[in-house]
């Protein structure tokens, strides 16, 4: 099989982008003086498969972004969990809010995980770091009994069991 005139040729980001942008094949074959139906075979077969490939490539810079940014997410409300909960006037109310933006993001980065999908939250629910951190807020929430009942009806109405 013959190579492609137009994938080796010195100006292919300039013909892919134009293929892209739909300019016709006549034009682009006048501009870059090459045949219309290498133009023609290189946008059918090559071109689709290089802006198949900047897709994934944009894709995982993507997922990278949601990685990133739930990290962010997950270390602000755990500051804002110690802030609320340290200081003169502790804030249990705040904290509970906190805790429940800890868990949604613990959700959503199991779900991006594709270890969970929505439909089985359950799996979280029994999963030991979600039990070893409902622990840790009971534990943490001992000087409010009142935030403690709270927690465990949020998490009761969010779909948990075996609540302690
Ligand atoms: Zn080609």
């Amino acid at each position: 099989m013959r190579s492609c005139t137009i994938c080796i040729h010195l100006n292919r980001s300039d013909i892919d982008a134009a293929i892209v942008n739909g300019t016709p094949y006549r034009d682009i074959a006048g501009r870059f003086q090459v045949s219309k139906t290498a133009v023609a075979r290189h946008a059918d077969g090559h071109v689709a498969e290089s802006i198949h490939k900047s897709k994934e490539a944009l894709e995982e810079v993507m997922a990278l972004d949601v990685a990133h940014e739930l990290t962010w997410c997950n270390q602000s409300a755990h500051q804002i969990y110690d802030a609320a909960l340290s200081g003169e006037k502790p804030d249990p109310r705040t904290a509970i809010t906190a805790l429940g933006e800890v868990r949604k993001q613990a959700e959503l980065w199991a779900e991006l995980q594709g270890e969970l999908d929505r439909g089985t939250t359950i799996e979280l629910v029994e999963h030991p770091d979600w039990i070893n951190l409902r622990e840790i807020i009971f534990a943490a929430l001992t000087p409010w009994p009142d935030a403690q009942v709270a927690v465990a009806r949020a998490i009761l109405a969010a779909g948990g069991q075996n609540v302690a």
